[in-house]
């Protein structure tokens, strides 16, 4: 119990300690425990210490957590890729999916959210790297894509997520990306930064954290997880 609430507390305390060095307010950046792999006792831990978003990668890993952990008030994020044959249950379980680089994943998420729900929260990913491995549109591929997202009414559009390699200068250019989009949409969001590089990302301007590693530890294999 200790070892997750004290992980959690030093995230934290670099998330400030970050913030402040950039002369922002720590509370201008939200905390997103990205808890794949990880079992449902491990959430509890950290909800128990005050976490309540949480990150998912596999829509069906996610949905068996949620079952066990029905009643606990979690912000389910969809941090993972999502095929077109999940997107029923992703539209149905999460609040936000961040992993949005095809308008037909889109309209397909706007059509299946359900009535009862409020729109679902959607970033567009954008892969600012160039990188043929990383997942993501091409950043001039990003304006066209959120204004689709935009224009669907299940939908709402908060703004960009990027998975980036450490390193400062792709953050600030997702900054400037987010900046430029700001002048169109009222967006909120600018998902990026992990374990490894969330004060780079939050001297570029990051909204949103994603953080596995520093808080859960290692991950586990997935088979094992729920
Ligand atoms: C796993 C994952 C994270 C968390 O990464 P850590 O390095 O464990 O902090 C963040 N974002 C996405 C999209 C991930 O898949």
């Amino acid at each position: 119990m200790a070892t997750i609430a004290a992980n959690l507390q030093a995230v934290r305390e670099r998330i400030a300690g970050a913030a402040a060095a950039a002369g922002r307010d720590p509370a201008s950046v939200t905390l997103v425990a990205v808890s794949k792999t990880h079992a449902g006792s491990l959430i509890r831990e950290a909800h128990a210490a005050g976490q309540r978003a949480f990150g998912e990668s596999y829509v069906q890993e996610a949905a068996q957590k949620m079952d066990a952990l029905r009643g606990l008030g979690i912000e389910w994020h969809l941090v993972g890729p999502l095929q077109s044959n999940k997107t029923r249950i992703a539209a149905a379980r999460f609040a936000w999916v961040h992993s949005i680089q095809s308008e037909r994943i889109a309209r397909r998420l706007s059509e299946q959210r359900p009535e009862s729900l409020a729109p679902l929260n959607l970033l567009v990913q954008v892969n600012v790297s160039g990188e043929a491995s990383k997942a993501g549109v091409e950043p001039r591929a990003a304006l066209p894509l959120a204004r689709i997202v935009a224009s669907l009414p299940r939908l709402r559009l908060r703004g960009l997520m990027a998975i980036g390699e450490p390193r400062r200068p792709r953050f600030a250019e997702m900054r400037k990306l987010f900046e430029r989009l700001q002048g169109e949409f009222e967006i909120d969001t600018l998902s990026m930064g992990m374990s490894e590089d969330m004060e780079e990302a939050i001297a570029e301007g990051a909204t949103l954290v994603r953080i596995g590693g520093a808080i859960f530890g290692a991950r586990r294999a997935v088979e094992t997880a729920a």
